[in-house]
């Protein structure tokens, strides 16, 4: 990663959008800052009874607008400023689409890859006693990020439901469906990465059954957003993951890799299909398509490969692929980008879902989640656009006017303590 700091990124962000809107600085001062950040070191018995201590963190942005609410992500790289920016995103995110929380995240700094099965729940179960404090239904939430799943996320209600003495489902989201999850959970991010796509392709006057995309990433949200987009009749050229892509011109056979890719451990290097070449991560963000999702981490899309960028639309299944340098080049070459606090709020949308389930004791269908995802998308999509015409600023500008308008609103009606 090198010197990039994410969080430089939302400050600079940040700023643009108060700067469209006239803010003074003390109205939007409060949001450059995170509210709490926790830093745990932890021990955690290996497999061969060796101990290893493990870093790890929990940083709430802010609360001003509901609890705090964002994933938690196990990568080698995790830092306290990639935590940082992660969290704030999640802030901006909830107000864009208007649900009523604010934004949190957490992470490991671990390569889960290294680690058994076994060894991985003690470490998230230790990791939860630890960062317990800051958790709960009215106060954080976690769920899913990189490298985390519906079992990592039993794992943390059963630790948290221990410590309070009774089943506490609202306290994560993401969870699988027999213990509280909501039906859609799963493909709510890739879905809601599919709608933004197919309405904003529709307002620039193109049809998504037309499109050739090309996915970066393909866990939870990269494989669900090329499953959707194909099944809405694109074709999709090329997909990678950390061992790199494949490419066929002529569209890939979507359900066969996932078909291959839902066995652990397999990765697309091993991939093989007639018609295909292997490329790289840094290849396949250069093809000729018409809409690239880069799915996978932040920094993919910089100010050293912008402008070798031919896609017309990018929509960041990711969070923060994008640099602020390289948004600047896309502009001017005529991409267009659709922020990732609009493009992936599809998960946080259906994980509110999921705690509002869990706090009425309800279940919904999958029709009716997917149906009032489907609304508040399309909903948060026309606002974005709407402004980003009205002003003629980029969409990522104008989803930031939106939300910051919002948790300064908040913060002005709930006033400064004490
Ligand atoms: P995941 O762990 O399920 O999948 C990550 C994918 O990226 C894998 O295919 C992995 O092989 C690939 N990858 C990892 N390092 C890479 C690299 N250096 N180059 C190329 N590919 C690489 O994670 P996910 O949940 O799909 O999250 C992906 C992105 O989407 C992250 O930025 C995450 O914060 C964001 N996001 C996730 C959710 C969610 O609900 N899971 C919601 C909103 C945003």
């Amino acid at each position: 990663m090198g010197s990039y700091n994410p969080y430089d990124n939302v400050v600079e962000t940040i700023r643009n959008a108060a700067n469209v809107l006239s803010l003074t600085e003390s109205e939007y001062i409060a949001c450059m800052y995170p509210e709490r950040e926790l830093k745990v070191n932890f021990p955690v018995k290996m497999d061969d009874g060796s101990i290893e201590v493990f870093e790890g963190y929990r940083v709430q942005h802010s609360s001003s607008r509901g609890p705090c609410k964002g994933g938690i992500r196990f990568h080698q790289d995790v830092n306290i400023d990639e935590v940082k920016a992660l969290a704030a995103w999640m802030t901006f995110k909830c107000a864009v689409v208007g649900i009523p929380y604010g934004g949190a995240k957490g992470g490991i700094r671990v390569n889960p890859s290294t680690l058994s099965h076994s060894e991985i729940e003690r470490m998230t179960r230790r990791y939860t006693a630890m960062i317990l404090p800051l958790l709960g239904p009215e106060k954080d939430i976690p769920a899913p990020d990189v490298n985390t799943n519906a079992e990592v996320m039993s794992w943390i209600m059963d630790t948290y439901s221990m410590f309070k003495g009774y089943a506490v489902p609202g306290v994560v989201t993401g969870k699988p469906v027999d213990i509280g999850g909501s039906l859609g959970r799963g493909e709510a991010t890739g879905r809601g990465v599919m709608i933004t796509t197919r309405e904003i392709l529709g307002k620039l006057g193109m049809s998504i059954g037309g499109v050739k995309a090309a996915i970066q990433g393909m866990g939870n949200v990269g494989s669900i957003s090329a499953k959707l987009i194909a099944e809405q009749g694109g074709t999709i050229v090329a997909v990678s993951d950390v061992s790199g892509g494949i490419h066929d011109p002529n569209g890939l056979d979507i359900p066969a890799i996932l078909e291959y890719l839902s066995t652990r451990g397999n990765l697309l290097e091993h991939y093989n299909a007639p018609g295909l070449r292997h490329i790289t991560n840094e290849e396949l963000l250069e093809l000729p398509v018409d809409v690239l999702v880069p799915a996978a981490l932040e920094n993919q899309i910089s100010e050293k490969n912008a402008a070798n960028i031919k896609a017309r639309l990018i929509v960041e299944g990711a969070n923060g692929p994008t640099t602020v340098g390289a948004d600047s080049i896309l502009k001017k070459n005529g991409v267009v980008v659709v922020p990732d606090i609009l493009a992936n709020a599809g998960g946080v949308v259906v994980s509110y879902f999921e705690w509002a389930q869990n706090l009425q004791s309800l279940f919904w269908d999958e029709d009716q989640v997917n149906e009032r995802l489907g609304r508040i998308m399309v909903n948060a999509v026309d606002e974005v656009f709407a402004l980003h015409t009205e002003k003629n600023i980029p969409m990522r500008t104008s989803a930031y006017c939106l939300a910051l308008s919002k948790l300064v609103e908040a913060k002005n009606i709930r006033g400064v303590f004490p």
